[in-house]
């Protein structure tokens, strides 16, 4: 760290830890720390234009409570980052973390007291842009009018991202995501049109295109090497519809795709028994030999109950997990805990967003070597996965003749 916290506010009525965390700061490149016993003090200096870069707070302060604190921040001037520090259970930590995420507040990450000091610094360099921002908050959505336009005028179009089995060093797959070309070229991740395309009826429309895009890329790559397996990001609303599995059949057969190279993934977090022509559209779907796969797997409220039911292949540990290992014990407890429920159930699992290599070592370490993020590759364009692909084979086959000669 770092320029980039200027002034930093610590709120915490323990003394000798504030003092301790404000000499950290300060040997971490900190320019001003500001120390604070009372929310309603800080909340009037930020309301007076004092406002910091970073703030650093405990969850219990003299006056109010964390909660209070953050909905207050989120109604105020305040733009900088939250770091939750706390003696407390760690679950209240994750609580506090996901409410301040839920009101925008970009937050930074949370630290358990005692200290320690390679966690902060990890997540001071780590973390200098925040783990999440409220999405109204940066980027605009895409009108109904300019998605029903761009859809028939190719603004739609996939990026792909490579699935990497560290072990074996190789490349087994890709994960299609979409994305949206806007009529001056830039390129628009799918929180901008998605969300649009689901409330306006359009999703149906929407998956159909871009699984004509996505099925004729697999059918290029699969001429490539034919193992590599797509994943396909489905709405809920598009999975509850009863045609589907006919229709995605229909459509890889024509291609000569074989259906158990296609996965379908499904966000735990919307799955619900309550969907039963979801549920039901599942099992067709599996019965046809399609692979399932269940996504940001730990963020949903009732995970167990919903995996046991459902005839998933692999599950796709979420990358605030991931993301959260090294400092957080609860995230470890959860990516162990996933790993043994696919483990017991015969599923494959999948780290997402691996971004630096000590993740990826502590993952590897947990018994996990299936992995995909920015680490590895970021999503692109066809042209450019095809080339990784075609030189990973090409790669190999170099290695299998010295093999032969040897
Ligand atoms: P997802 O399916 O969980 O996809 C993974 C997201 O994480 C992608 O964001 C990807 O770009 C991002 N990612 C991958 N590796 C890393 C990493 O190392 N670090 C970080 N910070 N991020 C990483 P993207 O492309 O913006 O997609 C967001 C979500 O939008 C997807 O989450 C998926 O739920 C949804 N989505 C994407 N394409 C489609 C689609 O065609 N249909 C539907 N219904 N949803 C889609
Ligand atoms: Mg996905
Ligand atoms: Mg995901």
């Amino acid at each position: 760290m770092s320029q980039d916290y200027r002034k930093v506010f610590i709120l915490d009525q323990d003394i000798k830890h504030a003092n301790r965390l404000s000499k950290l700061l300060t040997q971490q490149g900190c320019q001003q720390v500001v120390r604070f016993d009372s929310g309603v003090k800080v909340l009037s200096a930020i309301a007076q234009g004092d406002s910091p870069d970073l703030l650093v707070t405990e969850l219990v302060t003299s006056d109010i409570d964390v909660f209070t604190l953050l909905h207050d921040l989120s109604s105020s001037s305040f733009e900088g980052q939250v770091l939750l520090v706390s003696g407390q259970d760690e679950r209240v930590l994750g609580t506090a973390n996901e409410v301040a995420v839920s009101l925008g507040c970009p937050v930074l990450g949370s630290l358990r007291k005692p200290l320690i000091v390679n966690e902060l610094q990890w997540i001071l360099r780590e973390h200098k842009k925040p783990l999440a921002i409220k999405t109204s908050r940066s980027m605009d959505s895409l009108s109904c009018y300019d998605l029903k336009r761009g859809l028939r005028s190719g603004a739609l179009l996939p990026y792909y991202q490579p699935k990497w089995d560290t072990a074996r060093r190789r490349i087994i797959g890709f994960e299609a995501l979409a994305r949206w070309r806007g009529e001056s070229g830039l390129i628009q991740s799918p929180a901008t049109f998605i969300p649009t395309a689901e409330k306006h009826g359009f999703i149906d429309e929407f998956t159909h295109r871009f699984l004509r895009v996505v099925l004729a890329d697999v059918q290029r790559l699969q001429a490539v090497d034919p193992k590599q397996t797509m994943a396909i990001n489905f709405s809920i609303d598009t999975l509850e519809n009863r045609e589907l599995p006919d229709v995605l059949e229909k459509m890889a057969q024509i291609l000569g795709i074989a259906l158990d190279t296609i996965v379908v993934e499904v966000t735990e977090s919307r799955l619900s028994h309550e969907r039963i022509n979801l549920l039901e559209v599942l099992a067709r779907l599996h019965l046809k030999g399609f692979k399932l796969s269940i996504d940001d797997f730990g963020t949903g409220y009732s995970s167990l109950y919903r995996v046991k039911d459902i005839p998933f292949s692999e599950l796709k540990i979420d990358q605030s997990f991931v993301q959260g290992a090294l400092a957080d014990s609860s995230a470890r407890a959860v990516i162990r805990s996933s790993l043994q429920l696919a483990e017991d159930l015969g599923m494959s699992v999948i780290a997402e967003g691996v971004e630096a290599k000590e993740n990826q070592v502590l993952i590897e370490e947990m018994g996990c070597s299936l992995m995909q993020g920015f680490l590895f590759a970021k999503p692109q364009a066809f042209e450019s996965v095809q080339e990784m692909l075609v030189a990973q084979v090409a790669d190999e086959a170099t290695k299998q003749q010295r093999l032969s000669i040897l």
